[in-house]
């Protein structure tokens, strides 16, 4: 088991559980952007993502290197685990434009210079960082530098983004 029992009741509790093919919505603390947010247990006490635990109790593994928690219902607060899927960064944003939701236009960070992520990669990334990857892989993924990313876990850029969605800084590489 990759979640401890104690873990995982807290986990359970904090969602609404349906039938099936019902949305299981968190009902506990949410990022801005709707995912749901639980602290990994005691001593590393960070922040997970709800949905992303639910698929990796699924999976009964953590995520592969480079591939995102997705969503078939688009609904970021739901974690029930037959509405999601692992997918490719790639993926994700491919599934994002096809369903409409990428808005255009700069804002925050990305009319910056030669910034090539967009604000919408940011929660991405986040989730990316949260999960362990490192700065190398996830740079590889979007084809960044790893100072890019390295601005990003040590909160030196997008600070306003980032704190909207309530990350702190990630010096250190914790594999949850
Ligand atoms: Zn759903």
């Amino acid at each position: 088991m990759i979640y401890s029992e104690k873990f995982l009741n807290r986990f359970w509790n904090k969602i609404d559980i349906r039938n099936k093919s019902e949305c299981w919505i968190w009902k506990a603390s949410k990022y801005d952007f709707g995912y749901g947010q639980i602290k990994a247990d005691a001593p590393f006490r960070h922040n997970l993502i709800s949905h992303v635990v639910s698929l990796e109790i699924k999976l009964n593994r953590k995520l592969l290197p480079g591939m995102c928690c997705l969503h078939v219902c688009d609904n970021p607060s739901c974690c029930n685990p037959d509405h999601l899927y692992e997918g490719s960064v790639q993926q994700n944003s491919d599934d994002k434009m096809n369903r409409g939701r990428h808005k255009n236009g700069p804002t925050e960070g990305e009319d910056n210079g030669n910034a090539v992520l967009s604000n919408q990669d940011i929660p991405v990334i986040v989730n990316l960082i949260l999960t362990g990857h490192s700065n190398k892989e996830i740079a590889a993924m979007y084809n960044v530098t790893h100072s890019t990313i390295s601005l990003i876990r040590n909160k030196k850029k997008w600070i306003a983004l980032l704190d909207s969605i309530g990350f702190e800084a990630k010096p250190c590489f914790i594999r949850s």
